[in-house]
């Protein structure tokens, strides 16, 4: 593509060096000696080779002098997405990992989440998740926070405080027999989801938008669940909840709404599966389900540590693929012990090769895959791909810088290793040590800037 002589925005940062992304062709591109510019609203304004320097320092008005070098182990690759995401359960994140979900719900995380109307609480718990994963590299997160409005309000404001890009959502649930001060009326769900909307809205942050969070359909009525869909069709919000996560909740779906054909139906029948719709697990869901998904546009979250950690099921990512569903992975904190998106990369692995195991003529999942399905595929899930998942001139610029020998690190380099290696290496030991800085759109989120909120 020939570039005018007249940029329309002004170079804020160059960046030289290997650069790693997926694109719907291809779930591994290394672009080597490559130049990359993001203008001052951090938007990407052009990735081209290094040895056009010249050509586009005079296009887009920057001195060579002002570029970013990229050592030799360091390479940038997009921000990791993380589809789904108790903000709350951050405050037991690895433990209480010894029960099956719904007694695992009714005993630790009702009882712990209804501390969440203390704000008090609520900053100190949010404030560290969001820094947790930002430093993790999650540069978008799809939150679940609580019933409470304004302790939702406040993961959003803290969200926004930080520069991470999120997806928040008050929880909704008008149904629950067993710990019942953690409910509310359907009346109290629904108006304070409209003032959460609102609220959230009239703050005008750039990068965090409320997402409708009905909990799952046991947890909600029917009159609820149909109210929420035309919530987020009236104001064209995202959607998220839970779905098919274990054989039991399978079941006590089925008789709460015996009109139903499957749980997928459910939803279906109450508006609440729409292209803005991200669901977590669906470890059973049936091929009939996925093509509900498909032509809806809906997507699904897969939450691999979640999954076996509380022993719900294994999702057969592959199938899901097959059918075209949009795809992407949760950490599922605290249902998975893992804030950290890279975990979720093995654990993905893990249970695509355990199904192997199970299947030697499985067609087992490859690293490469899983990368496109922790960048781009997240954002498809959801909805974000138009700004961000990978570097295509016009998105946002969110980004890892890795440096796979950074000192101190989890990783001996024993022999200088080529790009593609060096990828597979960080996702399989690398951790926070090896993000040496983090982008959201444009702006260094990481390094913290200030330490103004603890
Ligand atoms: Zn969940």
């Amino acid at each position: 593509m020939a570039n005018s002589n007249r940029p329309t925005t002004k170079i804020a940062n160059v960046y030289r060096g290997t650069f790693i992304h997926s694109t719907q062709q291809t779930a591994l591109q290394i672009l080597e000696d490559e130049l990359l510019g993001v203008d001052t609203d951090g938007k990407i304004a052009f990735i081209e080779r290094g040895a056009e320097l010249d050509r586009l320092s005079r296009t887009f008005g920057f001195s060579p002098t002002e570029v970013t070098q990229l050592a030799q182990h360091e390479f940038f690759m997009p921000g990791l997405v993380d589809t789904h995401i108790h903000a709350p359960q951050y405050s037991y994140i690895g433990t209480a990992l010894d029960m099956p979900l719904l007694q695992w719900l009714n005993t630790y995380t009702f009882p712990m989440e209804s501390h969440f109307k203390d704000l008090k609480f609520a900053h100190s718990v949010y404030s560290k998740v969001v820094k947790r994963t930002l430093r993790n590299g999650t540069t978008t997160a799809c939150y679940f926070a609580t019933i409470h409005t304004d302790a939702s309000l406040l993961l959003g404001q803290i969200a926004n405080d930080f520069g991470q890009r999120a997806l928040v959502g008050k929880v909704c649930m008008d149904r629950n027999d067993s710990v019942k001060h953690y409910k509310e009326t359907n009346q109290e769900s629904q108006e304070e989801t409209c003032r959460f909307i609102a609220e959230l809205l009239n703050k005008k942050y750039p990068l965090v938008r409320p997402v409708v969070t009905p909990r799952f359909a046991l947890y909600c009525t029917a009159a609820l669940l149909g109210q929420l869909g035309t919530i987020a069709k009236d104001n064209n919000l995202h959607i998220q909840s839970h779905i098919g996560e274990t054989v039991e909740d399978i079941k006590l779906v089925q008789e709460l709404f015996p009109e139903s054909e499957s749980y997928t139906d459910v939803y279906l029948k109450h508006n609440l599966l729409t292209d803005k719709t991200v669901m977590a697990h669906g470890c059973y869901l049936s091929d009939e389900e996925l093509v509900l998904f498909r032509k809806t546009g809906a997507s699904l979250s897969h939450c691999p540590n979640s999954n076996i950690s509380l022993c719900s099921g294994m999702l057969d990512v592959r199938n899901v693929l097959k059918h075209k569903v949009k795809l992407g992975l949760g950490t599922d904190v605290a249902g998975g012990y893992s804030a950290s998106m890279l975990d979720a990369v093995r654990r993905t692995l893990d249970t695509s090769k355990v199904l192997t195991i199970q299947n030697p003529e499985y067609d087992t999942l490859n690293f490469e895959e899983v990368f496109r399905l922790a960048t781009l595929g997240g954002s498809q899930a959801l909805s974000l791909d138009g700004q961000t998942g990978n570097f295509e001139v016009g998105k946002d610029f969110d980004a890892l810088r890795v440096n796979v020998a950074a000192p101190g690190g989890p990783i001996d380099l024993v022999q200088c290793k080529e790009p593609k290696i060096l990828l597979e290496k960080f996702l399989n030991l690398g951790d926070d040590r090896n993000i040496v800085e983090v982008f959201v759109a444009g702006r260094k989120v990481v390094p913290f800037a200030e330490p103004t909120t603890e």
